[in-house]
């Protein structure tokens, strides 16, 4: 990759060589002091998650949250999963890192339990590195068992493509965390590889519509279609079903008239800290508290 770089700039002579060459070693560096950076954020205390509400349509209740990622940098403040997860990764970071952000999930959801809220299922992304350790459902156990959260509150969300890497070792896999008690999702379902006949054998308990799909209803009657197909999928293989990404009356009007189960996005509301989902939860103003 660097060599066609190097191969490309070539060819807008001597100057621009010298041009991309001072920008690719720049970004090289920032990524290295990214990495290191990154080494030292669990010690230094530098991550926190947020919380997004999920609702049942039929209820109209909060029965779940998602627990999203941040990371406090202490120059560049705030910085998105999707700038810092991939770098996780790729240098194995992601494993320790994993372990915390299941480890603070399961404790503020103990915590909401013991502060008297109604108890509510805490959802955890799982990165395929992590998900590939070895006893990782043991690892898991061990989470719940030192936080006290009862494993039927706790979701993990797996992706298509984490499952299909290792289809028979992931499928073993999913059937010990099944045994624990805890529940299984399919993120951002519809845009990975897996066939039908692979998802039949998968032992989860929803699918979550992928946001992409969702975006454009109601303009995009072809979104619309796969939107109600994944719905009456879901349906048939007696699998619970929640949109993400829902931003607008619109959207939620047609996920109920299709027969969604539940949705999460903006239009509930963004992720949130935990104070703040708390006071969310608690039916008062966010600031009030
Ligand atoms: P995801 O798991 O699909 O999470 C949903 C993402 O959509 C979140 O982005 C959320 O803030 C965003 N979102 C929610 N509702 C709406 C909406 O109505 N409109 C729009 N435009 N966006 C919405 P976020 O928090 O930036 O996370 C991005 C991705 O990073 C996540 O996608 C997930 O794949 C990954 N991630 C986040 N936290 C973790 C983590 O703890 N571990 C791992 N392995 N991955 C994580
Ligand atoms: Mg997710
Ligand atoms: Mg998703
Ligand atoms: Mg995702």
């Amino acid at each position: 990759n660097a060599d066609l770089a190097m191969y490309r700039a070539k060819e807008f002579g001597r100057n621009n060589l010298q041009v991309f060459t001072a920008e690719m070693a720049a970004k090289a560096h920032e990524k290295l002091q990214l990495q290191e950076a990154l080494r030292e954020a669990i010690a230094r205390d530098e991550f926190i998650l947020h919380f997004q509400p999920q609702m049942s349509l039929a209820s109209g209740r909060i029965f779940a949250a998602e627990a999203l990622l941040r990371w406090q940098h202490p120059q560049r403040g705030l910085i998105s999963p999707a700038t810092f997860i991939p770098l996780a990764e790729e240098t194995g970071l992601i494993v320790p890192i994993g372990d915390w952000v299941l480890r603070a999930a399961c404790r503020q959801a103990k915590a909401w339990q013991e502060a008297g809220l109604p108890p509510l299922i805490v959802s955890v992304n799982v990165s395929a590195r992590q998900f590939r350790e070895r006893n990782w459902a043991a690892r898991v156990a061990a989470v719940l068992a030192e936080t006290g959260l009862h494993a039927r509150y706790l979701e993990l969300e797996l992706t298509e493509s984490l499952i299909m890497q290792d289809l028979a070792g992931a499928i073993a896999t999913m059937h010990e965390l099944e045994a624990i008690g805890v529940h299984l999702a399919i993120d951002d379902f519809g845009t990975g590889y897996s066939s039908l006949s692979a998802l039949k054998r998968f032992p989860v308990s929803r699918l979550k519509i992928d946001r992409s799909f969702v975006e454009d209803i109601p303009s995009d009657p072809d979104d619309e279609a796969i939107t109600a197909g994944i719905i009456s999928l879901a349906q048939k293989l007696g699998l619970r079903v929640i949109a993400e990404g829902v931003e607008t009356e619109a959207q939620v009007e047609f996920l109920q008239k299709s027969g969604c189960d539940e949705i999460q996005g903006y239009f509930l509301s963004p992720p949130l800290s935990s104070r703040d989902f708390q006071a969310l939860l608690q039916g008062c103003d966010a600031d009030g508290v």
